[in-house]
């Protein structure tokens, strides 16, 4: 817990005078890579914390450490099946439960949809009845493989709906709009994040189902073939996990975020051959570098434009790539000793 310990301190050092104390906040996902973080800084700002998970792909022992606290409450709930909370008071819903991986795009389409789509539209009703401002953590998916690169929110996308990722892409460009229909039809306070490709402690390193990041560090610390899908000289943008807990906390946060819609991500665009090159580095592995074939609809450039996120949450991406992924290693590496 040492060094995750003193992730969360800097998160909440750096929000400066932004504490969420006393407040009741449901975080849906609670118990996922993103949500666990959360619910850390909530807990430790003096939040009261409900986090709903159905373990499916969260872990419990992301948050077994909050367990005995007297501010944290866990819910073992689907978000796709309504459920009454006895809670008397809630004023922030942030909305994470949902698979991410394109990995299991294939092997969970339905669950995914109904995460987005009847997950997103039951919080929506809780945030509603309890006049809760609401976050929806849509992603750089819905813009597809983008044609304006850094894309900038006012990009409408260019999704295939059919295609293996367009339950993904879909649902949360859906989630997206029930959100706004919220918003319109009883003014409830939503933003939503658009967030770009995250990594850090905590992500799923369960090797075939996961991200390209705990993929690679896992390979590459078995000194098994690093994988790459297709020619490698597709780009992502990768930014470090306390950077984006840090942007989706100030999201919450501004009362002039309502209706708002956010990129939230780190700008510093690289191939993925590039990534490999790099992880393979600082592991000293001796891993090959090998070429699979490419994942379908996998776009070839993503990078985030964060004018506006710099502009209306004072917030910019700290963490330089090579620091975020030595403390990804030094954490992941535990697991695969
Ligand atoms: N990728 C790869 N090898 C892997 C896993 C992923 O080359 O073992 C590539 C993948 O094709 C994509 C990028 O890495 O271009 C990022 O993949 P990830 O699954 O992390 O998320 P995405 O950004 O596609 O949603």
């Amino acid at each position: 817990m040492g060094i995750l310990q003193s992730e969360i301190k800097k998160i909440i050092r750096n929000l400066d005078n932004i504490s969420f104390e006393d407040r009741v906040v449901l975080v849906t996902g609670g118990a996922g890579f993103l949500g666990s973080w959360i619910c850390d800084v909530l807990v430790g700002q003096g939040a009261k914390v409900i986090c709903m998970d159905n373990l499916t792909s969260g872990l419990e022992s992301n948050i077994s450490h909050l367990k005995d606290r007297e501010n944290f409450k866990f819910v073992r709930h689907n978000v796709s099946s309504f459920l009454k909370l006895g809670e008397e008071k809630i004023d922030l819903i942030m909305h994470l439960a949902s698979r991410a991986s394109p990995l299991e795009f294939d092997k969970y389409p339905i669950e995914i949809i109904k995460a987005n789509t009847l997950g997103t539209m039951n919080m929506l009703e809780l945030a509603r009845k309890y006049k809760a401002r609401f976050l929806f953590t849509s992603t750089s998916e819905i813009y597809g493989d983008a044609k304006v690169v850094p894309t900038p929110e006012t990009y409408n996308g260019n999704v295939n709906p059919i295609g293996v990722r367009g339950c993904y892409d879909e649902s949360k460009r859906c989630g997206e709009a029930l959100c706004m229909a919220y918003l319109r039809q009883y003014d409830v306070d939503v933003r939503i994040a658009r967030i770009f490709n995250t990594y850090g402690p905590r992500m799923r390193a369960d090797g075939v189902y996961g991200r390209v990041i705990p993929r690679f560090i896992a390979q590459a610390l078995n000194n098994e073939p690093i994988t790459i899908f297709g020619d490698g000289k597709q780009t992502r943008s990768f930014c470090y996990v306390t950077d984006q807990i840090e942007g989706l906390l100030r999201l919450a946060w501004f009362n002039e975020c309502k209706g708002e819609v956010v990129n939230i991500g780190n700008p510093n665009e690289i191939t993925i051959l590039k990534l490999a090159e790099i992880v393979k580095k600082i592991t000293n592995s001796n891993s090959e570098i090998t070429f699979c074939p490419p994942m379908p609809d996998d776009p070839r450039r993503r990078c985030p434009d964060i004018t506006k996120a710099k502009t209306l949450l004072n917030w910019t991406p700290k963490v330089e790539l090579e620091d975020g992924l030595k403390k990804t290693v030094e954490l992941l590496g535990r697991w695969h000793n």
